[in-house]
């Protein structure tokens, strides 16, 4: 049996003053859930968060990280940094860095064995644009991304890896895979992961789906076999949808 784990991914948005009222929002409402939860503020807003979840269910995790422990790099936050702070998790590989920040998916490889290497957790995100869906490339995507992201990680690290399939056509459209056709990626992920690695670690792995879930449509994602849980944007800024996600079984 997979645990389920839903995470909020607030991206640039909240203040570190709202980041500390949401959080404070939150945890009340989501403190006797049997889902994992984990929530992903701005780097600024992580320390002001970190002080609220500390002890609490809530798993503090990050955005991103740059792909070097430390230097001359002006503007990027070192997994050091992270660690410090407390966070226990990082996104990687997420669509809107790799369209927007044009990373690769080495660059994002480096960040994930950097990260392993810290002991943090690792989200790594993979899914296709709608274009590649269209032409029926679709898990040719996802399962490049799988490996080249997955390059020289062994199958003991992968107990500190998540993945989340978020079809880039989803993420803040407001349009939704529906849950068969997530399921066939999520399926098809798995099997490839059996492939690279063996069953049993395929078997265990959490899949999340990300893209446009809400408290609408959350229970039908979730009731699909390899589908484990959500990586959550825009309904995670809210306490009141980020908490009915966290609590979709109940
Ligand atoms: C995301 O950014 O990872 C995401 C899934 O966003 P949204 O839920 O807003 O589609």
């Amino acid at each position: 049996m997979r645990d389920y784990l839903i995470a909020g991914n607030w991206k640039m948005n909240k203040t570190p003053s709202e980041a500390k009222e949401l959080v404070k929002e939150i945890l009340p409402l989501v403190k006797d859930s049997t889902t994992k939860v984990a929530v992903a503020p701005s780097f600024v807003a992580i320390p002001a968060v970190a002080e609220l979840v500390k002890g609490t269910n809530v798993i503090l995790a990050a955005q991103n990280m740059a792909d070097d422990e430390e230097g001359a790099f002006t503007g990027e936050t070192s997994v050091l940094m992270l660690k410090d702070l407390g966070v226990e998790m990082v996104i990687l590989g997420h669509s809107e860095r790799r369209s927007i920040y044009k990373e690769s998916n080495e660059t994002i490889n480096k960040k994930v064995k950097l990260a392993l290497k810290h002991d943090l957790t690792v989200d790594l995100c993979i899914g296709e644009t709608l274009e590649e869906r269209e032409a029926g490339k679709a898990e040719a995507v996802c399962f490049e991304q799988l490996e080249k992201g997955l390059a020289g990680v062994s199958e003991a690290e992968l107990a500190n890896i998540v993945i989340a399939y978020e079809p880039v056509w989803a993420i803040g459209t407001g349009k939704t895979a529906s849950p068969e056709d997530a399921e066939a990626v999520h399926k098809a992920c798995r099997g490839k992961l059996a492939e690279m690695y063996s069953a049993a670690a395929a078997d265990k792995i959490i899949i999340q789906y990300g893209g446009s879930v809400k408290p609408a449509n959350v229970k039908e994602l979730m009731a699909m076999e390899n589908i484990d849980g959500g990586l959550i944007g825009g309904a995670s800024l809210t306490a009141d949808s980020f908490a009915a996600l966290v609590n979709f079984n109940k």
